[in-house]
């Protein structure tokens, strides 16, 4: 933006008793517009479909919160407000689409039901890892198209925080072949429950509140979560007897901070890069975060625990994977957006995919 058009913003938003950035005041155009950087406080409510202070992603919001406060000097005030909170964990969509909440927290899949293709922007079956998905994201069309998405439901939305790949879940039974899927109750949401009830198992929504419970009681035979630090806190490395790798149902989910679009439009346009911003820090430091203690975590469930960690065997991943491919095809046969989107990420999955084979994979296999 120009300097003249920022100065007039500024005045648009003025309030009285403006707080001046000292080095404008050695400018004479500054000093006769005292308004450029107002200290009208902005106040957010922010919800999220975490339980309050819900480790790495609770702790991450209430950081990104005072990351804008202090970057925008005071002028911008997040109140974070945890799952069910302020408004119910599944409804923050809408209470920031209407305007209930400014912003939120939380991951697209969840919205799968208002449009299925907003699971690509979270995770999908055998899709791709935090680093090609922010790749996608940020360089490869993924949030041009996201945005051009969620703008029909008056929100914005930021790529903002990934779990890295997740572990496979928790069994009491070894999965040895696809057979082994069939009559089995486990916890698995998104697209992974619609591919593991197509091998014969049934999916369940267990809150995450009564997910040990119900695999210690037998309510569930198996459960996914997110990865060993989450896991080790819930205590399933106390109840499960088999921790199997990799998610392959989530391979990177990437979560999302939304705002309201006409709250969005509202800020000054350093205000809005102040929050544009801290998604990225957010979305980093969350990465980090979980990248850090999975491993800390991991080698505590292998000390204090009998769990045998296990990878699933090639003709599960064979036989997921074929099946995942099935849905995929019935989905974009039936939905033009999904198609769109679709095509968008498995295209730049494919593309990328060769690149990531020559670089990455054989560091992990070959140098590491
Ligand atoms: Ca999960």
């Amino acid at each position: 933006m120009k300097r003249k058009d920022f100065l007039k913003n500024g005045l648009i938003a003025g309030a009285a008793g403006a707080t001046i950035i000292s080095s404008c005041n050695q400018n004479s155009e500054a000093i006769n517009a005292p308004n450029i950087i107002t200290n009208k406080t902005v106040k957010w409510k922010m919800v999220t479909t975490w339980p309050p202070n819900f480790p790495v992603v609770g702790e991450g919001c209430k950081l990104f919160a005072e990351w804008v406060e202090k970057m925008s000097a005071g002028r911008i005030i997040i109140e974070v407000y945890g799952g069910g909170e302020l408004v119910p964990p599944l409804e923050i969509f809408e209470a920031v689409s209407s305007g209930a909440a400014e912003i939120g927290h939380g991951s697209s899949y969840y919205w799968a039901g208002i449009q299925p293709a907003f699971q690509f922007f979270t995770a999908v079956p055998f899709g791709m890892n935090a680093q090609q998905i922010a790749a996608w994201m940020y360089s490869g069309g993924g949030l041009a198209l996201w945005t051009e998405l969620y703008a029909q439901y008056n929100l914005v939305p930021f790529v903002a925080g990934n779990t890295g790949v997740q572990m496979g879940g928790w069994f009491n039974k070894k999965i040895s072949s696809m057979d082994d899927f069939k009559g089995l109750k486990m916890r698995m949401p998104g697209l992974g429950g619609k591919v593991l009830e197509r091998a014969g198992g049934t999916a369940v929504l267990s809150p995450g509140s009564e997910l040990y419970s119900n695999l210690e009681r037998g309510v569930i035979d198996a459960t996914e979560w997110i990865g060993p630090y989450h896991d080790y806190l819930m205590g399933f490395h106390q109840i499960a007897k088999y921790y199997y790798y990799p998610g392959w149902h989530e391979t990177g989910s990437s979560l999302e901070c939304i705002v309201n679009k006409n709250d969005f439009e509202q800020l000054s346009d350093d205000l809005k890069e102040i929050v544009r911003t801290a998604t990225y820090r957010l979305n980093a430091y969350m990465l980090a975060e979980f990248e850090a203690k999975n491993n800390i975590y991991l080698k505590k469930i292998k000390d204090e625990s009998d769990v045998q960690i296990l990878p699933f065997p090639n003709e599960v991943i064979d036989g997921l994977k074929r099946i995942s491919n099935d849905i995929y095809s019935e989905l974009i046969s039936s939905d033009s957006m999904s198609k769109r989107v679709y095509d968008s990420f498995w295209n730049f999955k494919e593309n990328v995919s060769e690149w990531s084979v020559l670089s990455e994979q054989i560091f992990l296999n070959q140098v590491q």
